[in-house]
């Protein structure tokens, strides 16, 4: 049975990427910072029949939590097989280049580009133990560049700085993580999994969490001849589903 981590999976689409992934046979490792809200998942989706799950208090944005959840995994199983880098916070609305304060971009950073180094970096070890190893870091289509240069794209105008600026970052890692693993077994990609409706924006996306998480998992369960160092977004590239950096 293959094993999952997932991080900030304890509610919207990390949650339902969790089921997606138990409902194919996984083993999910529920990551969470809190772990009530942790096991009140778990509950959830083992009342719904899907057993092979438990929480793993993971804080991204704290290495001591990061290290700890590592030790915990390390006595649970051998090898880690998928790292799903989903836990992520979009900052305050007003995110200006020039008034936003230096304290918000560094939160923002924090959970959303350090923290997913910390994380792979600490994993990393249990997941070259698989023998087909994927890493998915769950970006936004707001990251890419090349569209945040083109006048006529839809999102032109949402430039949220932080926010923009942290994902946009993170598709710089996954690139040159992708690189330097280009010779192994390992699948490294970024997912964009659309505008959704979640508490992240107070329910103002208009896409389903269903829909979102299966953008994840389809990264997640790549086979041996699945491509790898890409940024699959349906949303900006919806004939390719692959997007410019
Ligand atoms: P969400 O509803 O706000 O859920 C975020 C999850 O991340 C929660 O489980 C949250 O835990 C967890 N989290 C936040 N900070 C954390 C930390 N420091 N350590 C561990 N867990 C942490 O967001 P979502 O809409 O599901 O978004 C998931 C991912 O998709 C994010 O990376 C986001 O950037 C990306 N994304 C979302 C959209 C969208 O429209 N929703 C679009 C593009 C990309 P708590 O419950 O404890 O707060």
């Amino acid at each position: 049975m293959k094993t999952v981590l997932i991080t900030g999976a304890n509610k919207s689409i990390g949650f339902e990427t969790a089921r997606q992934l138990l409902q194919q046979g996984y083993y999910v490792y529920l990551g969470c910072r809190d772990m009530q809200k942790g096991q009140q998942a778990v509950s959830q989706l083992q009342s719904a029949g899907l057993n092979q799950v438990e929480p793993i208090e993971i804080d991204v944005d704290d290495l001591d939590s990061i290290k700890a959840a590592r030790e915990v995994l390390g006595q649970k199983t051998n090898v880690l097989d998928v790292l799903i880098n989903n836990a992520g916070i979009i900052g305050s609305m007003q995110q200006t280049p020039l008034d936003t304060d230096i304290s918000v971009f560094k939160q923002v950073f924090e959970t959303n580009f350090f923290g997913v180094i910390n994380v792979t970096q600490a994993f990393i070890d249990l997941l070259r133990l698989s023998p087909e190893p994927r890493i998915v870091n769950v970006t936004s289509g707001l990251g890419s560049l090349t569209l945040h240069s083109d006048p006529s794209w839809k999102y032109y105008q949402v430039k949220a700085a932080c926010y923009v600026s942290s994902k946009a970052a993170l598709n710089a890692y996954t690139i040159v993580l992708a690189y330097d693993l280009r010779d192994t077994a390992f699948k490294v990609n970024a997912v964009d999994p659309g505008y959704t409706a979640t508490d992240f924006n107070n329910h103002t996306g208009p896409g389903t969490v269903p829909d979102a998480a299966a953008r994840v998992v389809k990264a997640a369960v790549l086979g041996p001849d699945g491509l790898t160092g890409q940024f699959f977004s349906d949303d900006n590239a919806p004939e390719t589903g692959i997007s410019p950096w």
